[in-house]
């Protein structure tokens, strides 16, 4: 049997760990609310509880770490730096981990470390180009280019949520730029965007539900979908907009990386999956010169990252392991 590893996903809501190994995938798993402090102790400290806690009596089987986690952060000096939506920040974990426990410890931003997790677990298997786009309040990527992860300078080689997509700039996104696609697709962004529609075009929206409950500021993401399952005009307006922006998104990422696979992950996707990948699949192709990809939704469903944790600590990146950056 392989050794153990621990991998954790840390969240800006939740923050769970597993035991598993290359070979099972997931043994064992525990899962809490992210602490909500401004101490990178107390995060240190849940880190360590989970770890423990997860590994109960194999602690000394396990052999390595891996992180993925809410961004920005440093992974070559393995700092979560300043997070948004939580209030910690400056969190050493990988050195006061592996002060700890004696062992190696990894840290990867969230997505590319689900990118892994698909490319060792899921639909990945096998492959030298995939990517990994998650939809949901943010969007994320990671990629895996002729069977290499890409990681960059600082880890955030394919931060495609803050590709610029609208150079009229229109609307600001929560990282403090515009027109990126984050501000229009995403579970933050789609109410933005709706409001934008409504009001650049009053008379197709007038006596629709969605321009009523936008009208209100009651429109969250949830909402728009079931209004367009309904039949709301107004919503499945939007809705096509949104499919249209995310499809000129997908189709950038195969440009620019020319994937045989996409995978896609995040609670946008994974509650709305007709809604979201139709239209996405329907219209890339317009907007690439590359070959379209193989678009689906990932197998591995939430645990996407968790899986990825294993998958980083079990065989990681060989410049991380290295520490060249
Ligand atoms: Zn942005």
């Amino acid at each position: 049997m392989p050794g153990l590893v621990i991998g954790v996903d840390l969240g800006a809501t939740n923050i769970r760990a597993a035991l598993g190994n290359i070979e099972s995938g997931i043994l064992r798993r525990v899962e809490e609310k992210t602490v909500q402090s401004e101490s990178p102790d107390d995060v240190i400290q849940q880190f360590i509880r989970l770890i423990r806690m997860v590994s109960a009596n194999d602690l000394d089987k396990v052999r390595a770490i891996g992180i993925g986690s809410i961004g920005p952060l440093d992974c070559w000096r393995g700092v979560i730096l300043n997070p948004p939506n939580v209030p910690f920040k400056n969190v050493h974990i990988v050195e006061t981990l592996r002060d700890m426990f004696r062992v190696p410890v990894y840290l990867l931003n969230d997505c590319t470390t689900a990118a892994l997790g698909e490319w060792v677990f899921g639909a990945g298997r096998g492959l030298k180009n995939l990517a990994y786009i998650t939809l949901s309040s943010g969007i994320g990527g990671g990629v895996v280019v002729d069977g290499i992860p890409l990681i960059g300078k600082d880890g955030n080689a394919a931060e495609i949520g803050h590709m610029v997509i609208d150079f009229e700039e229109r609307l600001a996104c929560n990282c403090g730029g515009r027109g990126h696609r984050e501000a229009y697709c995403s579970g933050s962004g789609i109410p933005k965007l709706a409001k934008y529609l409504i009001e650049s075009r009053p008379d197709y929206f007038c006596g629709t539900l969605v321009e009523d409950l936008v009208g209100r500021g009651e429109l969250t993401p949830k909402s728009l979908f079931e209004l367009a399952r309904r039949g709301d005009k107004g919503a499945l307006k939007i809705i096509e907009e949104v499919g249209r922006l995310n499809a000129i998104g997908f189709a950038n990422v195969n440009t620019l990386y020319d994937p045989e696979l996409i995978t896609v992950g995040g609670s946008i996707a994974l509650n709305n999956l007709e809604l979201v990948l139709k239209p996405i699949i329907a219209n890339i192709g317009g907007y690439t010169a590359n070959r379209a990809p193989k678009i689906i939704i990932t197998p591995l469903g939430g645990d996407v990252v968790l899986y990825g944790a294993i998958a980083l600590a079990s065989n990681p990146p060989q410049t991380l392991a290295q520490g060249v950056r």
